[in-house]
């Protein structure tokens, strides 16, 4: 199957060319003839599977050129950085025509944004928050819209969008095409496409909750913190050669910081942090500086885990297994991506086994694991650190078995028996 036999137009044909896209993605070849027929359309869809062309193409082939000063279609996304790579795609696939993009999202002031609609828009690419923010102030007339797409619903839905989503709804025209795209399918994105689109036909990309299969996935299995950070900088400084551009993911802010000045310490220019304690100008920067390649391994929470598109990232390390499972599937497509292959790494402690034993069930495959090379030492745990695993291993067993008290609380409760026990006898001698 070729663009030309999904009947894209020359204008975009050129522009894919230009691209170097030669071949349509699956989820292209399925969602492109449905979204062109004017249907409602599900796609189920991770990042890094092509799905931003498969929506875009058949919606700028219909805009073809600019009109009037009112947007015809509203894009609406979970984040910024988001809202800036599909706005950088609708530019590169209209290259050939004169269609008019606008980016809305917060975090910076209103003016310029209001200043571009009245400069007039056939596309409109949005944050929901700021879309809804202009437009009750009167800045964005809507009644010509016809293409509405949700793209990242399940993200959106998660961030708590869906009053903004429902409000948008009602003040756009009734008769309009509607498309979702999720990377999962759970049953509020379900809902939200029950009450939303009509008669829709679903595609997916691959299964839903299955990774991509150009990754490559292992996991190890460490004691503790230092020990993975051990492992960290083992695989970094001996397989350099592989390990071309890495994104090394953590469950917190400090810990990323953390573990950024340590690989600092040891690796100078090579590493840089991103998370969103860091302001937008420093996210921004870091950003770039990776995918410019100045920089080879990017330090992250969850924030840009994902959406974001950056080409050629040959591995993904997570320190920390994510607490919200498919997340592991959002990290691990940073790599991957389309038509290459990428290698993901997870570091799994005692505490986490749980949690990598739930993402296996999502992902339903076992994720390999690899023997901790001899030459990565281990450290013993600290005692600081053992209880806190110790209390999150109790925590999960509750969560699974309410009437479980924990053995951690027993063990807490047996030194303070103890401890008690030690003073009475003190006190009966004593006297
Ligand atoms: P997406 O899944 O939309 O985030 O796209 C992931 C990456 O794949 C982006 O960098 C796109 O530019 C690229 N891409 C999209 N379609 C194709 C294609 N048919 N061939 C090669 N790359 C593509």
């Amino acid at each position: 199957m070729t663009f030309e036999d999904l009947n894209i137009k020359r204008q975009f044909l050129n522009a894919l060319e230009d691209l170097g896209f030669e071949d349509p993605t699956p989820i292209q070849v399925k969602a492109i003839p449905s979204i062109a027929n004017g249907q409602d359309v599900i796609g189920i869809a991770q990042t890094g599977t092509g799905k931003t062309a498969a929506y875009l193409l058949p919606i700028l082939g219909n805009l073809k050129f600019a009109q009037s000063l009112e947007p015809r279609c509203l894009i609406l996304v979970p984040t910024k950085e988001l809202v800036i790579q599909v706005k950088s795609q609708v530019e590169q696939l209209s290259t050939y025509t004169d269609l008019r993009c606008v980016a809305l999202f917060g975090g910076v002031g209103p003016n310029t944004q209001i200043a571009e609609i009245v400069a007039g828009s056939d596309i409109i690419v949005a944050t929901p928050g700021r879309f809804t923010e202009l437009y009750s102030k009167g800045h964005i007339y809507t009644r010509k819209i016809k293409h509405l797409v949700l793209d990242e619903a399940d993200r959106m839905l998660d961030m708590g969008f869906m009053p903004q989503i429902r409000r948008i709804q009602e003040v756009i025209p009734q008769k309009h095409q509607k498309l979702l795209f999720s990377a999962t399918f759970p049953q509020k994105v379900e809902s939200l496409c029950d009450e939303f689109l009509l008669w829709p036909v679903r595609v997916e990309a691959s299964p839903p909750a299955t990774p991509v299969s150009t990754v490559t996935q292992h996991k190890y299995r460490l004691p503790n913190f230092m020990s993975k950070l051990n492992l960290l900088l083992y695989l970094i400084q001996n397989e350099k050669q592989d390990i071309k551009r890495l994104i090394v993911f953590v469950r917190t802010r400090q810990l990323a910081e953390n573990i950024t000045r340590f690989l600092s310490r040891k690796l100078e220019d090579e590493v840089r942090s991103v998370h969103s304690n860091k302001g937008q100008n420093s996210r921004h920067n870091a950003m770039n500086a990776f995918r410019e390649g100045d920089v080879r391994i990017l330090v992250t929470t969850d924030v840009s885990a994902r959406g974001i598109d950056i080409p050629d990232v040959s591995h993904v390390i997570n320190f920390s297994v994510p607490r919200q499972y498919d997340d592991y599937i959002h990290r691990i497509g940073r790599t991957g991506r389309v038509f290459k292959s990428g290698i993901a790494i997870t570091f799994v402690d005692k505490a986490e086994e749980h949690h990598l034993e739930q993402i296996e069930d999502l992902i339903q495959q076992k994720i390999p694991l690899i023997k901790v090379p001899e030459e990565v030492e281990q450290p013993p745990t600290p005692k600081a650190e053992i209880l806190v695993m110790a209390k999150e291993i109790d925590d999960q067993r509750k969560r699974q078995d309410p009437t479980f008290k924990g053995a951690f609380h027993d063990k807490k409760d047996r030194a303070v028996k103890a401890k008690e026990k030690k003073a009475r006898a003190l006190k009966k001698r004593k006297r």
